[in-house]
């Protein structure tokens, strides 16, 4: 399939094309109907695969239609992937009124307040500076409405099981989850039941 032959935004297809972006990938075919859809998701893939795009495209023509401040939530083990989504979420909003901001160890914490001050409707982080932002209560993040785990398995490998389960109770009710992980372990899987309802899975 070919963008050109979605119903996306006119906006949002300008600035795929601008990224030079003309088919879908495999995830992309297979999660961006699912997304649109508004339904929980379980996706087994790699980076490279086109997954960050996969889940950008149906959050931004959510937020283009109910742009509510800190309605999203990605969260991510590193803050080279944290950096890299947000590179991507600003190439695909180029011309419009949606914000992301991304929070991450080692940065001074004061910064974050005054992007927080500014509304994001995207908010992308790591783990602990999420819950410490939380904690200072300068995030809300009972206003979350979609949720994406991404590269789940390294975050779980990196020790943050705790924090995303924290971050997770935070949060309480929520529209739409999604997760992202490149591999699937049995151990894992009780889990990932409790994270999603009813999820479509799908394997790149
Ligand atoms: P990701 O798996 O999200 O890290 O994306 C891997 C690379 O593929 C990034 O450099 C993206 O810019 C690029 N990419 C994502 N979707 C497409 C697409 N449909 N066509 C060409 N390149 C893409």
């Amino acid at each position: 399939t070919r963008f050109d032959d979605l119903e996306l935004h006119s906006k949002l297809q300008v600035n795929i094309q601008k990224k030079g972006y003309e088919y879908l990938t495999p995830i992309q075919e297979q999660a961006i109907p699912v997304l649109l859809d508004g339904r929980d998701m379980l996706a087994i893939a790699r980076t490279g695969s086109g997954k960050t795009a996969a889940f950008l495209i149906p959050i931004i023509t959510q937020l283009l239609e109910r742009p509510l401040a800190s309605s999203i939530l990605i969260v991510a083990p590193t803050r080279e992937l944290a950096l890299q989504i947000g590179d991507e979420f600003r190439g695909l909003t180029l011309g419009m009124n949606l914000r992301c901001a991304t929070f991450i160890g080692g940065t001074n914490i004061n910064s974050d307040f005054k992007h927080l001050a500014q509304k994001p409707h995207v908010i992308i982080g790591t783990p602990g500076r999420l819950l410490d932002l939380s904690n200072q209560k300068a995030l809300h993040l009972n206003q979350v409405k979609t949720l994406v785990l991404d590269e789940f398995d390294r975050m779980l490998d990196m020790g943050f099981i705790h924090d995303v389960k924290r971050l997770v109770t935070l949060i309480g009710s929520r529209e739409q989850t999604l997760l992202f992980s490149a591999t699937l372990d049995k151990a894992q899987q009780k889990l990932i039941d409790e994270l999603l309802d009813n999820p479509q899975e799908i394997h790149v």
